[in-house]
């Protein structure tokens, strides 16, 4: 029997529907509006909405106490037309199939821009990581590892850190694959400790691509990097290594927070003397050199540039018209709604969108992985050069389209990126 087609204004997500979330939502309404733009046909925007596969696991893991706790843990794949996939794996108390699913997607996004030959994957497990024990961190990442080797595998599906994981656990993730293996392979994961065959650049990779970004955004609008001010929004892998970067090239970095609470200082922060603080005390908050401001109030402090680098769906309708500076860099995944984008449009303040912004994790995650595959290392120089070159090759061809189509930055990037995954699937064509 033939299948027709849906209709390209089918209602593709239903209600209900395994993916379902906000999150999921956000990341469709976004490749709806860029297959629209495209005039992208049915049978592709069926192929690219749905992940094409994912695993849930519900596994014990031994507390420190003594008793035994389950914990669900998700892995999604977005499309396995490019090669394999690739994507972080975070801890979260919000994790969910639906939150993965959408960065799954956004993840097949980010390596079509770069032209990485990977598909989009994410996962996670549901936990409050903060109120864990190292010793209970160890054995729910070893778990869960080796929950995903049915469909994990240096050929197949390549984990990387993302909120609340990095090396350490990327260390455990490797260790638990080779074990299981029988013999040592460092390209199951990246982002993996340097004497393991991770890469030193891996770790600070996406935040200075975030300050390789903005300053060709910058550079462009004509708009002196130094002379603007700048709130960074999260002080974890990414906006500290993006705060410091931007401290060390000149920039003011005028408002900074972390879960527990933010900082303004309309003269800059001393950006080392901070980190010392948080070093020792695990958060920004109660640093001398800056005035309290809560973690959502530091959003609507003063500033040329808003990095929110924290965790998604931070700019809101709520929020949005309080902003008060002209440009976003999204650091963070998904940070900005629909709604907030919007508003942020009809206030004239552009946007950079997260899939270009934030690219230079995955990207350095690539060189690492295929240094390891090769048994090769290239030098840290020429991997930051490879970095800025690469990002800024994908800045060009986004301001290209966003002049040539009118369209907004966001828009551009994922019709570069669309328009590549629906060609491979076309060329591939459909099996059987
Ligand atoms: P992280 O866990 O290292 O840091 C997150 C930081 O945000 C912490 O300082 C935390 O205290 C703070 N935070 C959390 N919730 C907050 C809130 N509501 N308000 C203010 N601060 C809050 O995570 P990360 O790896 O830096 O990731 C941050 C974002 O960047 C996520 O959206 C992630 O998906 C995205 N990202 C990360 C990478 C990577 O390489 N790590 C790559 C691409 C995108």
């Amino acid at each position: 029997m033939t299948v027709p087609p849906p209709a390209a204004d089918a209602p593709h997500v239903l209600e209900g529907s395994e993916w379902g979330s906000e999150l999921y939502r956000l990341a469709t309404a976004q490749f709806e509006r860029t297959a629209d733009v495209l005039a992208l046909d049915a049978e592709s925007r069926t192929r690219l909405l749905e992940p094409r596969r994912s695993l849930t696991v519900n596994f014990p893991v031994r507390m420190d106490d003594g008793s035994v706790r389950s914990f669900t843990g998700y892995r999604v794949q977005h499309t396995l037309t490019m090669g394999p996939t690739k994507g972080g794996m975070r801890y979260a108390p919000e994790v969910s199939l639906g939150e993965c699913a959408a960065l799954a997607m956004w993840m097949t996004w980010k390596c079509a821009l770069l032209g990485l030959p990977y598909g989009g994957a994410k996962g996670g497990v549901r936990c409050e990581p903060r109120e864990m024990s190292v010793g209970e961190i160890e054995r729910l990442t070893r778990r869960y590892a080796a929950e995903l080797i049915p469909i994990i595998g240096p050929d197949r599906d390549i984990p990387a850190p993302d909120m609340a994981t990095g090396a350490r656990e990327m260390a455990w993730f490797m260790d638990t694959y080779s074990q299981q293996v029988g013999h040592s392979v460092p390209e199951i994961v990246t982002g993996k400790p340097p004497a393991l065959g991770g890469t030193d650049v891996r770790q600070p990779a996406t935040g200075l691509g975030v300050v390789y970004v903005a300053e060709g955004v910058l550079e462009r609008l004509g708009w002196p990097v130094r002379e603007q001010s700048f709130v960074v929004q999260g002080f974890g892998n990414v906006g500290r290594v993006a705060a410091r970067e931007l401290y060390d090239i000149g920039a003011r970095v005028v408002g900074i927070s972390d879960a527990d609470g933010g900082l303004h200082a309309p003269d800059g922060l001393d950006l080392p003397a901070l980190e010392a603080w948080a070093d020792e005390r695990g958060t920004v908050v109660g640093f001398p050199g800056g005035t309290p401001v809560s973690r959502t109030a530091v959003l609507e402090v003063p500033c040329d540039v808003l990095i929110p680098a924290a965790t998604e769906q931070q700019l809101t309708a709520e929020n949005a018209d309080r902003l008060q500076c002209r440009l976003v860099v999204e650091a963070a995944n998904g940070p900005t709604t629909p709604e907030a984008e919007a508003m942020l449009a009809a206030r004239e303040i552009l946007v950079v969108p997260d899939v270009l912004a934030n690219a230079g994790g995955v990207c350095v995650s690539y060189f690492e992985w295929v240094q390891d595959i090769q048994r090769y290392s290239w030098d840290v120089i020429e991997q930051q050069e490879r970095l800025k070159r690469q990002l800024r090759a994908a800045l060009a061809e986004v301001w290209a389209v966003a002049e040539r189509l009118d369209v907004p930055w966001r828009t551009a990037a994922l019709s570069v990126a669309v328009s590549r995954v629906a060609e491979a699937a076309r060329l591939r064509g459909i099996y059987p």
